[in-house]
């Protein structure tokens, strides 16, 4: 089965990697580069804690848990078991945080400050924070790369698709430069640019605007342990030394549109609120970074068949911690082996058709 994935970022490539693993043949197509969109400048936070509603719970925990079955079959150091400290919120809110986790199964342990301090010295600590011991950080560059390169897919990258060619309503392709890749499947994974993809089928998939921020302190010596997220402010640091933050204040929550603030003017008032939370840490902002997340209307990740036969997306926000669940089971669905009950309950929430009205069609 020749397999053309449209988008290089995490989802293109871990998809390229399910594929494979079940004996199809890949392409992957991007119009720039590996991990050159959204996934590029991620924060790279595994988690379930954060979560909308019980099914996005359970597809976000499964998420964590494809994580783990991953690192055992591929050899990356990408993946780090590192944790999570939040105190995020206070008062009541941290209690029902918590008492919601619990209820759903979630590992979570209330630390005090002392306990707190132990684990993160350099780190001015709350009266109390939640550890979720289960989350890990990504370098979400490094593992598409580990990912594309442990697929054996062909890679073309600086060539942008510009449509899907279809016979007898049936996918045949995708049009790039010189002419047409040849494709019994295509899966569109291209994030924000997916949307004008589908288009031409009468496949409506809305998106929100949310640009995201990040920054990357000049490297320092290791001082952190965990995902950190702070009233307002998540940081970690990467194993090179730099610190990696969200600019936005409450990065998770944020419902922007617009970045109305020059971007450097966003980096010295996140690295002001680093500086409150470290101390003893000489601190400066080195870059900062501006990308689209891919965020469907509603919220919800976008995963499976739509248009005509042979053809497939997956568009997603938190879209590290969904990339391999997500993969595991749309490969199964692109090679036409069937779901097991478990992935087609998770997955059922996030079909295509909950977007769509009566109007799509095959161009010819
Ligand atoms: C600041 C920030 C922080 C984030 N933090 C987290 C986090 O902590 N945890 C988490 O789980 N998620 C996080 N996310 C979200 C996550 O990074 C994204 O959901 C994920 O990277 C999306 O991956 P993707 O492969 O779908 O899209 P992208 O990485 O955007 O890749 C899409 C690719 O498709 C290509 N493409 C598009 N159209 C075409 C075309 N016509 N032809 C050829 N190629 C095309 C693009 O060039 C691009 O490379 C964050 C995002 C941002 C911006």
């Amino acid at each position: 089965m020749q397999v053309v994935i449209i988008g290089a970022g995490i989802v293109g490539a871990s998809l390229s990697f399910a594929v494979s693993q079940l004996g199809g043949t890949v392409t992957v197509i991007d119009a720039h580069g590996p991990a050159t969109g959204a996934t590029g400048q991620s924060f790279g936070w595994v988690n379930a804690s954060f979560y909308a509603d019980t099914p996005h719970f359970a597809l976000r925990a499964e998420g964590i848990a494809s994580y783990r079955r991953l690192g055992r079959v591929l050899n990356t150091k990408s993946i780090a078991w590192s944790g999570c400290l939040c105190w995020e919120e206070t008062g009541e809110a941290f209690e029902r945080q918590a008492n919601d986790l619990i209820a759903l199964g979630y590992s979570v342990k209330e630390v005090s400050g002392a306990e707190f301090q132990a684990l993160e010295p350099h780190v001015v600590a709350p009266k109390r924070a939640l550890h979720f011991r289960d989350e890990a950080a990504v370098d979400a560059v490094e593992l598409t790369a580990a990912l594309l390169s442990a697929s054996n897919a062909r890679v073309i990258t600086g060539c942008r698709v510009d449509g899907i060619e279809t016979k007898n309503g049936k996918v045949a392709g995708v049009r790039t430069v010189g002419g047409i890749v040849p494709a019994d499947c295509v899966i569109i994974a291209g994030g924000v640019g997916s949307t004008e993809l589908l288009a031409p089928f009468g496949v409506d998939l809305p998106m929100l605007k949310r640009p995201g921020l990040i920054m990357r302190s000049r490297p320092v010596a290791p001082a952190l342990n965990h995902v950190l997220v702070a009233p307002q402010q998540e940081f970690r640091q990467l194993p090179s030394g730099h610190i990696l933050a969200p600019t936005i204040a409450s990065h998770q929550s944020d419902n922007s549109e617009h970045i109305e603030t020059r971007p450097d003017v966003l980096a010295d008032m996140a690295l002001k609120r680093l500086i409150a939370l470290m101390p003893s840490i000489d601190l400066e902002w080195g870059q900062v970074s501006l990308a689209q997340r891919p965020v469907p209307q509603d919220g919800m990740p976008v995963v499976g068949a739509c248009g005509p036969e042979g053809m497939f997306t997956a568009v997603m926000h938190s879209g590290v911690t969904l990339a391999p669940i997500v993969a595991e089971t749309l490969a199964q669905e692109v090679m036409g082996h069937p779901l097991s009950s478990q992935h087609a309950e998770l997955i059922s929430h996030y079909r295509h058709d909950r977007f769509q009205s009566d109007h799509s069609h095959s161009p010819t």
